[in-house]
Parts: C-alpha cells; sequence; structure tokens
C-alpha cells in the first residue's frame, strides 16, 4: 500500500488496517531501503560537539572528522571550560539526579538559583520563571495548562512543533508566516469569541532563520486585547546587544507576556523555562502536569547559571558568531545561493527539490562537511533545504572550506531554487 520510492515519514503515521507491531514492520523496511536507496541522510552517529565532530553515516565509508554545520550550540558553550567546572561542580554538591518531579519533592536549591538567575537574565523580578525539562515541554506544557476549551489561540504557521503540542485542548487559528494581514483577520475574527486569545509565534524561525515581525505584532495584540507568548529558542544568548534574544532586538523584553526559551541551544545544556508575571508563574508551578508529574532538571544544571553570567562577561562570543554568520551569509549569495530572509546563526541553503537537496548533503558529507537535509513534513514538499547553523568556534577557514565545497557541488548539481 505504500510506495517506498515517494513515500513519506508521515504516511506511516495512520496505516490503516495495521496493528502498531505490523506498522513498524513496515516501517523498517521503509528506512531501510531509504539507505540502500541513498536517501537516509540523517541517520548519524557523532562524536565530540563543536565547529568540527566526528561522524558515522551510511553515506561514509568510515568515521569522518567533518565541519559540522547542524548544532545549536551556538556559543559552543558545552565545551566552555568554566561552564564544565561549573556543571561537575553541581554534581558534587548535589548528586546527579533531581530525584522527584518539582511539586513533590524534585525542586532543589539549584533550581531555585536558576530561576532566579533567569528572572534577573530578563530583567523580571523572583518568581518570573520557571524550568522544565526542555524547552519543548516548556512550550507544550505551558500551553496544555493555560489554554482550554473555550479559548483561543493564534498561530504563525511555522511555530515550533512543540506549541502545536500544546493546542491540542483548545482552539487553534493558524495565519500564513509573518503575515500581519492575516493575523489582524484573525484577531477580528475571534474578538469577544473566546476567554483568552493568545498569540504565539517563534522569535527566531528554526527552519528559515528569519525573525518574527515583533513590532507590528505587540501593536496588533495589544490594539486587539490579546496576549502574545515568544518562543525565543534560538535567539536567547545570541542576538540583541546583550544576548536577551530577537525580543531585546525589538526592544521588547517588558512587552510579551510569555517568553519561553530552552537551555539546550546557545546556553549549552538541557531544559526549557518560561518568563511570565510571578501570578502565571505560580499557576504553572502547581497546575503544569509536567510540573507535577516530571522530574525538571539535574544538579548539572549549574553549569547553566555560569553559562548565563558568561552572556554578560564574554560578550566576544556573541560577536564572533555575528562575525561568522555575516561572513558565511554574503559567501552563500555571492554563490548564487538562495538564503531567504535569515537574520540569524540558521542559514538556510534553500534549493526546493528534495532529490537534488538530499544530493547536494550527500556530496557536502563526502567532502566532510555535515549539514541537515531538510525535506517534507519538516518544511514543504518543494521547499526543501540544506539547513545550516553556525557556531562563534567556526573559523573563516571552516567556512572558505564550506564554500569551496558548495562552489565545487554547485559546477554538478545546481543549487539554485526554481520556484
Ligand atoms: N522551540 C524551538 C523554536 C526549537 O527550535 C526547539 C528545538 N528544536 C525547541 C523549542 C525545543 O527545545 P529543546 O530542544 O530544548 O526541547
Amino acid at each position: 500500500i505504500i510506495n517506498f520510492e515517494t513515500a513519506t515519514f508521515k504516511e506511516f503515521e495512520n496505516i490503516p488496517n495495521y496493528d502498531m507491531v505490523a506498522t513498524s514492520r513496515i516501517f523498517k523496511n521503509f528506512t531501510d531501503y531509504m539507505v540502500d536507496h541513498d536517501q537516509m541522510n540523517f541517520r548519524f552517529v557523532t562524536k565530540g560537539s563543536g565547529p568540527t565532530v566526528t561522524v558515522t553515516s551510511p553515506f561514509l565509508k568510515k568515521s569522518t572528522t567533518c565541519i559540522s554545520l547542524v548544532s545549536n550550540d551556538y556559543l559552543n558553550f558545552t565545551q566552555h571550560p568554566a561552564v564544565k567546572e561549573a556543571a561537575i561542580e553541581g554534581i558534587m554538591r548535589y548528586g546527579t539526579g533531581a530525584g522527584a518531579s518539582p511539586l513533590i519533592g524534585g525542586h532543589h536549591e539549584y533550581h531555585v538559583m536558576l530561576e532566579d538567575k533567569l528572572s534577573a537574565f530578563f530583567h523580571r523580578p523572583k518568581g518570573s520563571s520557571l524550568v522544565f525539562t526542555t524547552g519543548y515541554t516548556a512550550n507544550s506544557a505551558t500551553l496544555l495548562s493555560l489554554l482550554k476549551a473555550d479559548d483561543c489561540a493564534i498561530v504563525d504557521m511555522e511555530v515550533h512543533a512543540s506549541v502545536y503540542e500544546g493546542l491540542l485542548k483548545t482552539n487553534t487559528k493558524r495565519f500564513p508566516h509573518n503575515s500581519m494581514i492575516h493575523l489582524e483577520r484573525a484577531l477580528l475574527e475571534t474578538k469577544d469569541k473566546f476567554k483568552t486569545r493568545l498569540v504565539v509565534v517563534d522569535g527566531v524561525y528554526s527552519q528559515n532563520g528569519d525573525l518574527a515581525k515583533l513590532n507590528e505584532i505587540i501593536d496588533l495584540v495589544k490594539q486587539h486585547g490579546a496576549y502574545l507568548m515568544v518562543d525565543d529558542a534560538h535567539g536567547i544568548g545570541v542576538l540583541g546587544e546583550n544576548g536577551r534574544g530577537a525580543i531585546e532586538l525589538y526592544n521588547a523584553l517588558h512587552k510579551v507576556d510569555i517568553i519561553a526559551g530552552t537551555l539546550s541551544k546557545a546556553l549549552g545544556h538541557i531544559g526549557g523555562f518560561i518568563i511570565a508575571s510571578p501570578e502565571l508563574i505560580n499557576y504553572l508551578r502547581y497546575q503544569s502536569r509536567q510540573q507535577v508529574f516530571s522530574s525538571t532538571s539535574t544538579p548539572a544544571s549549574f553549569g547553566l547559571i555560569k553559562a548565563l553570567e558568561l552572556i554578560d562577561e564574554e560578550p566576544h562570543w556573541r560577536k564572533q558568531l555575528a562575525n561568522n554568520v555575516a561572513y558565511f551569509r554574503s559567501g552563500l549569495i555571492d554563490l548564487g545561493i538562495d538564503v531567504g530572509d535569515s537574520k540569524s546563526p540558521i542559514i538556510p541553503i534553500k534549493i526546493g527539490d528534495p532529490h537534488r537537496t538530499a544530493a547536494v548533503a550527500k556530496l557536502l558529507l563526502q567532502a566532510g562537511v555535515y549539514a541537515n537535509c531538510i525535506v517534507y513534513p519538516g518544511v514543504a514538499k518543494k521547499d526543501a533545504r540544506i539547513r545550516t547553523s553556525l557556531m562563534a568556534t567556526h573559523t573563516h577557514a571552516h567556512l572558505d572550506y564550506v564554500l569551496n565545497v558548495l562552489q565545487d557541488i554547485g559546477g554538478k548539481i545546481s543549487l539554485k531554487k526554481i520556484r
């Protein structure tokens, strides 16, 4: 019933007439087929975390050191000696695990220290932040506990999957990416029909690297009496004069009702957080099922307290990253590559056709450049791209190497996006 040649992962979600075991068996045949036909370009194992990593992949004869363009460890804080030392200190002081979910014994001194640090980082009073196990759960658990059957979320179509997961119990209106006309229409259509209307956008969009039009969004949300949540997972630590994210770039740190962030990208660890009014945080602390039934971060998150300090103490990482972004982006444009409207360390190489994109990703890897090939359903069917993600510790020599490889590949396969 499934043509492996054209199948996508999505088709395996609900295969009619097959139970879960049979579905898994067919899916296994599909993934084997993909590997055999050189189309499985994301089942990789990596070693290391930095501008270069060792990659093991079906596409490589042996494990190979590659330039990594896949990590969200933007400032490379996962390898910062002071962050590592603090993480080790956390473990030595408190042990290796939280031991329980926050509401029933797993809310420790180090969680309080981290939450206080996060509140201060965003210039909010104590009690304005709450830590979650991941950025994913910060979004999904928060939305699930705040929005009910008589509320409505109004979301940019390209918000992260974790936002969508949080909308299962509420009404949802999606507006086309960054279209202010459609956002306004959605705000007008929903007026007086719901108790709460919450607009949800990403600060930086994870597949295009472009930014939300926060100025206009804030004005519209205010004008129409709604609330605003911004997931700035990719902006925090990276964008803005002081690394407070896309929200700082727009001078909007105090104009957003709920800020969601992750601790797994620029801050170099794992976990997520919400910044909001102390009343709203208090509500989530008791009402979010994740806070009640699931443990949050481990004592190694002590390293995060240092990472947050380093955002202020060592701004040169942010500047080095911005320099790399400008350098690489202009190099790609010089090669005639469509990089969309990227304004962050995520820079797409937009090729469009999924087969050509997969072929480019494979050639890149074989030349020692590891970058992700993103196809449907990650992006629209004709919008496949190589997603590159830069770090502060990439050197211009790394980036020149990648640009040269792309130029060579461009001689064999067109890198142009055909619209
Ligand atoms: N929001 C966005 C926009 C993301 O890109 C991601 C990570 N892919 C998340 C949230 C989830 O973050 P985490 O990896 O910490 O769960």
